[in-house]
């Protein structure tokens, strides 16, 4: 079948037979019905009397070139499953040291092969803990998978990962190496926290929106009722904010409302929140309040805030608010309530001059529609 090639080994190799040792060779043998299958064969001379005969055992290998055949396969395709695979492929020895990396690993790691091989597995690691905590799994488990840590590049820059890793045993049981995937997920966190940020905060003013407002006010009244305490819920609205919209446009009132929303903050605890509605409104959550009466003291804060002019765009503007007030568990039992009733107040301090604070009292529900008539809906 190979052009005589075949014939031609075994002859030479049944010669040296005839000599001597006994050969050893692979041979394609043809079937009867013309089929070939690959053969091994063992050539041995045997001396019985003065007549020197030749003895040939031919077995059948096809099933164990099948086998050889499909693992030459198989390791072709791990290699090149390792060699092109775009996520960071490694093997350790028990003890961390770096065995073999893929290309990617080193692309990912900035490091050059040379470099690595002489590394250890901690280089990646941002701090020891790390390593501690990683151990612990894998020590219990025999694996991680889907494991998010920080990793380090050589440079310093620090990743965030996925790991996955499987051990190598002995037959004892023994942990002789490690292999791990690792995954750069950084630019899927980065655009994670992003997308969060935008659900829960205002794109102008970077402060929280409604949805996170709506949260922490909930969170706040559990706490006060837990703690025995109050909550303050005050609703803002900048005085005639529609003026500094039409004489100095549109941009100029976008940066007022953002630097307004920077001065609310700086003068209001950490604790506390402000947060924007939308349009000119804020609102803001005191979680903790003692007394009712200090609620006078941080609503005069808020407007002694505004008191000095802002400086936008190289001009001085000056603007106030109008503030109402609504205190848990007084005026209302629920977020939903306080708010209204923070809504209510401040619409009573707008029609009773601007530039001052009210607090909720349930009178104003009629007299508010009385001062404003069909000039204010309600919004909330
Ligand atoms: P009042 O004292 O009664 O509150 O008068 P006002 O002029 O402040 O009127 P109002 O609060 O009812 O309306 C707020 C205005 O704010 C309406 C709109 O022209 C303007 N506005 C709403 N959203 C934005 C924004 O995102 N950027 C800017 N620049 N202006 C906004
Ligand atoms: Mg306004």
């Amino acid at each position: 079948p190979d052009g005589g090639r075949s014939r031609d080994i075994a002859l030479e190799k049944g010669l040296s037979a005839v000599s001597g040792s006994p050969q050893y060779f692979e041979f394609r043998h043809c079937r009867g019905d013309g089929i070939l299958f690959d053969t091994e064969v063992s050539l041995s001379r045997i001396d019985i009397a003065d007549e020197a005969l030749l003895q040939a055992i031919i077995r059948d290998i096809t099933a164990r070139k099948n086998w050889e055949h499909d693992l030459k396969e198989s390791e072709a395709r791990y290699r090149s499953l390792f060699g092109e695979s775009r996520d960071a492929i490694y093997i350790t020895t028990q003890y961390g040291a770096f065995v073999d990396v893929n290309r990617s690993f080193l692309d990912l790691f900035g490091y050059s092969r040379d470099e690595i091989l002489k590394n250890n597995a901690k280089v990646a690691y941002v701090n020891e803990k790390d390593v501690e905590s990683f151990k612990k799994i894998i020590k219990k488990e025999g694996y991680v998978k889907a494991y998010e840590q920080k990793l380090k590049k050589k440079d310093g820059t620090i990743m965030d990962c996925v790991l996955t890793v499987t051990t190598k045993k002995d037959a004892q049981g023994r942990v002789v190496a490690y292999q791990g995937i690792i995954r750069d997920i950084t630019a899927e966190k980065l655009a994670e926290q992003t997308i969060r940020h935008m659900a829960y905060h205002d794109a102008l003013t970077g402060l929280p929106n409604r949805t996170l407002f709506n949260d922490r006010l909930k969170m706040s009244i559990l706490n006060a009722q837990r703690n025995q305490k109050k909550t303050a819920v005050m609703m803002l609205d900048l005085d005639k904010f529609k003026q500094v919209n039409d004489v100095w446009g549109h941009k100029l009132g976008d940066l007022l409302l953002k630097t307004v929303g920077e001065r609310l903050a700086n003068t209001l605890r950490k604790s506390d929140t402000v947060a924007r509605m939308g349009g000119d409104e804020f609102l803001v959550v005191i979680p903790e309040v003692d007394h009712i009466e200090d609620t006078n003291i941080i609503a005069g804060k808020i407007l002694q805030a505004f008191t000095e002019a802002f400086v936008i765009g190289g001009r001085n503007l000056s603007i106030t608010t109008s503030v109402g007030v609504a205190i848990y568990p007084h005026d209302g039992k629920d977020a939903e309530t306080l708010i209204k009733y923070a809504d209510i107040a401040m619409y009573a301090a707008k029609a009773t001059g601007r530039n001052q604070y009210r607090r909720y009292s349930p009178d104003m529900q009629g007299s508010i529609k009385a001062v404003v008539g069909s000039q204010h809906v309600i919004k909330h």
